[in-house]
């Protein structure tokens, strides 16, 4: 079985193309599990998600396609959140949804994934970086909001790699996604970026092997051509590592199936 979990619609506004034209690529690949994972609104950084005025037609969207395609693949429901305190919102939190993704995207308010605010890398200690970022994942998984751990190692994306072994700045967050039982996205969109290397990378995925924490397949797709991205390339990935299930869900309840 192919699932891809996490990818996104004009909603965003940085995505193109179709909803439907997104579920058609998908067939066309074979994939049997297919999820919108939208940007949820926030109220902050409006310009790229969803707005909470749209959760109702992004809904309605995603529900009429699933019934219109049903007997060709399954359409899920879901919502990538940021992780940002202060900014969490109910609306979101307690939407009836098959998932929710849980994403670190800002450092306090700084868009580390944004090539606009590359400069800040340089101003700062990069040990000190990363090791803000894997607290905001720890501190993300404890709110024990969400259900999968969007593109874990994100903060590698322009390659501005730190000196410590990474595996020991992930430590906690690691022991926090073991404890929560949260799903670890194989996200192929860092194939695509600077680092040109899934997230997480192999020597943090072995980790999570070793750490028997469940993974779930996610090409992050901004655009039909990125559906199902380089598929074959990170299942290939993670049958080597020594995982052969992954995991779907539905209204929040997990299922295990083998790929
Ligand atoms: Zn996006
Ligand atoms: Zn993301």
């Amino acid at each position: 079985m192919r699932i891809d979990l996490h990818n996104h619609t004009t909603r965003c506004n940085h995505a193109k193309g179709s909803m439907e034209s997104y579920v058609n690529r998908a067939i066309e690949l074979g994939i049997d599990i297919y999820g919108f994972s939208e940007h949820a609104p926030m109220n902050f950084d409006k310009q790229y998600r969803l707005s909470f005025t749209e959760m109702n037609d992004y809904v309605h969207d995603v529900k009429q396609l699933k019934e219109l395609y049903k007997d060709d693949i399954k359409i899920l429901l879901g919502y990538e959140v940021d992780y940002l305190k202060g900014h969490m919102d109910e609306r979101v939190l307690k939407s009836e949804v098959d998932y929710l993704i849980g994403s670190v995207h800002f450092l306090d308010k700084w868009g580390f994934d944004n090539p606009e605010f590359i400069d800040e890398y340089s101003k700062r200690n990069i040990d000190e970086i990363w090791q803000e970022y894997f607290n905001a994942i720890e501190a993300m998984v404890k709110t024990g909001n969400f259900d999968i751990v969007g593109h874990f190692d994100l903060i590698k994306i322009f390659k501005f790699m730190p000196k410590k072994d990474i595996r020991h700045i992930a430590k906690n967050a690691f022991n926090a996604i073991k404890q929560s039982g949260m799903v670890l996205e194989l996200n192929s969109a860092g194939l695509r970026k600077p680092c040109k290397e899934i997230y997480p990378s192999a020597s943090l995925l072995e980790v999570a092997y070793e750490l028997d924490i469940p993974i779930t397949f996610s090409s992050d797709a901004h655009a039909i051509g990125q559906v199902g991205f380089k598929y074959d390339e990170v299942q290939t990935l993670a049958k080597k590592i020594g995982y052969s299930k992954a995991v779907t869900f539905e209204q929040r309840e997990k299922e295990l199936i083998t790929f």
